[in-house]
């Protein structure tokens, strides 16, 4: 035998889908991109993600879960937790007797969150005073266009939807970063602290109020236009969710328009396949569960994140329904932890170790272990497991590779693998490759977006 051959029968090797794919699947991935882009542009914060998922289900013959209802193999069902997470299930043919399959994905991302008390006048400019939510570089958040969404719930219970910045001819806000001209001292400070959090404060006017005798007459113009917009005074802050994010569109990046640039990729490139592929799973053998889940960017706490209990209470419920125990259900269930990995960066190529990271349009990127150091707080996903996974993936033609986050002791990070995983659910972290990942513009590939729904789908059917 030629070494040629040999090395092709022994070699592991993952292609470049550019090279693999026939002209007619690079087409698909193209349309299947244009849906994403359109998602990516409208639904920005977890609540908006949530939303847009309860009218695509119910546009797609899902019903509002009910607890006290015995389900039939095909029947198709949702759950909102606390308008941030999202749960849906399509019952399999066996019911949920041999575990389900679930892929969780995360729709929080990175962003300024507004502080409770945040609205004050400095030298006759308005703000708002941020903080900020989730790992983030901060000088990438100054002298860019930002939009402000979120809710205020007044205390009539009248609920206020805000979202400013992000349609044509919106007014939007900015963070304003100091000119080079007199940053010297500013540039000698460390990059984490070029831009202070507490210098993280979002500009929203300059015009004051007409009177000579007041102070603060620009704060008071600003809380008279949003009592005139909303009803709404400085007291409502308190009981407000309000963030600024990247008020920028969702863009195709590159001549050849192979990627797409944007704010929220994470998680929201896996968060939008976990829905599609479920859509169109009809009569799986095994109940399918796509889980959206809030929070993943501070540590999946509280009770709209994986750390909840809510998910397992879903699965109870359907298993109560069967006249089974939750725990003989959820032991025998897997799990795809749907979320994005570092794509390999060529212009930083020394934190990544090359033989165990993904790469730009070389397909989905499975990730056996995250966490950081000695792999602590990582769920290590089994050899069997990821035996599974790897059949699967090779045998219904998902591109696919292997990656890990970064060289070993550079860093590190988690996911919502862990939390599920010590349910006692086998589970695996899968997704998409992402440039810039964490920043106001982080990039991704098309075929990656495209091997990602089609990778949850041949999970959700084999
Ligand atoms: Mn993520
Ligand atoms: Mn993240």
């Amino acid at each position: 035998m030629h070494a040629k051959e040999l090395k092709e029968k022994l070699f592991n090797n993952f292609p470049n889908g550019y090279k693999k794919f026939e002209e007619s699947e690079i087409k698909a991935a193209d349309d299947y991109s244009a849906g994403y882009i359109d998602f990516l542009n409208n639904y920005r914060t977890e609540r908006e993600c949530a939303f847009w998922a309860e009218n695509i289900l119910k546009a797609n013959g899902f019903k509002a879960f009910d607890p006290t209802a015995v389900y039939k193999a095909g029947d198709k069902v949702y759950k909102i937790q606390r308008g941030k997470a999202v749960m849906a299930a399509v019952i399999g043919s066996e019911g949920l007797k041999n575990g389900v399959k679930i892929a969780a994905a995360h729709i929080d991302s990175p962003r300024l969150d507004i502080k409770p008390n945040p609205l004050y006048e400095s030298d006759e400019m308005a703000y708002l005073k941020t903080h900020y939510y989730g790992g983030i570089k901060k000088y990438q958040w100054t002298a860019i266009p930002l939009a402000l969404h979120g809710v205020i719930c007044k205390t009539d219970g009248e609920t206020i939807t805000v979202n400013i910045g992000s349609d044509a001819g919106d007014p939007q806000f900015v963070v304003t970063d100091l000119l080079p001209h007199l940053s010297q001292e500013q540039m000698k400070r460390n990059a984490s602290q070029i831009v202070k959090a507490e210098e993280l404060n979002l500009l929203i006017g300059s015009a004051s109020f007409k009177d000579d005798e007041e102070s603060e007459l620009v704060k008071l113009n600003i809380l008279n236009i949003l009592y005139e917009k909303y009803g709404i005074t400085e007291r409502d802050f308190l009981s407000a969710e309000l963030c600024a994010l990247p008020a920028w569109e969702v863009r195709e990046i590159g001549f050849d328009r192979s990627l797409i640039g944007g704010y929220g990729h994470d998680d929201k490139v896996c968060a939008y396949p976990a829905i599609t592929a479920l859509l169109e799973c009809n009569e799986p053998k095994q109940t399918c569960i796509s889980v959206l889940v809030d929070k993943e960017e501070i540590g999946s706490e509280g009770n709209t994140g994986m750390q909840g209990e809510f998910l397992r209470y879903f699965i109870a419920d359907l298993a109560k329904a069967e006249g089974l125990e939750a725990r003989d259900v959820i032991r025998k269930s897997t799990c795809i932890s749907a979320d994005v990995n570092a794509g390999f960066d060529p212009t930083f190529p020394d934190v990544f170790e090359k033989n165990n990271c993904a790469f730009v349009n070389k397909g989905i990127c499975v990730t056996k272990y995250t966490g950081s150091g000695g792999k602590y707080s990582s769920n290590d996903a089994s050899a069997e497991f990821m035996a599974y996974i790897k059949k699967i993936f090779d045998d219904n033609g998902v591109l696919w590779q292997i990656g890990e986050l970064g060289k070993t002791d550079l860093g590190g990070g988690g996911t919502v693998a862990k939390y599920i995983s010590k349910l006692d659910i086998e589970t695996v972290d899968v997704g998409v490759p992402v440039l810039s990942m964490h920043s106001p513009f982080e990039t991704i590939s098309k075929l990656d977006l495209y091997c990602a729904h089609k990778g949850f789908k041949v999970y959700f059917e084999n």
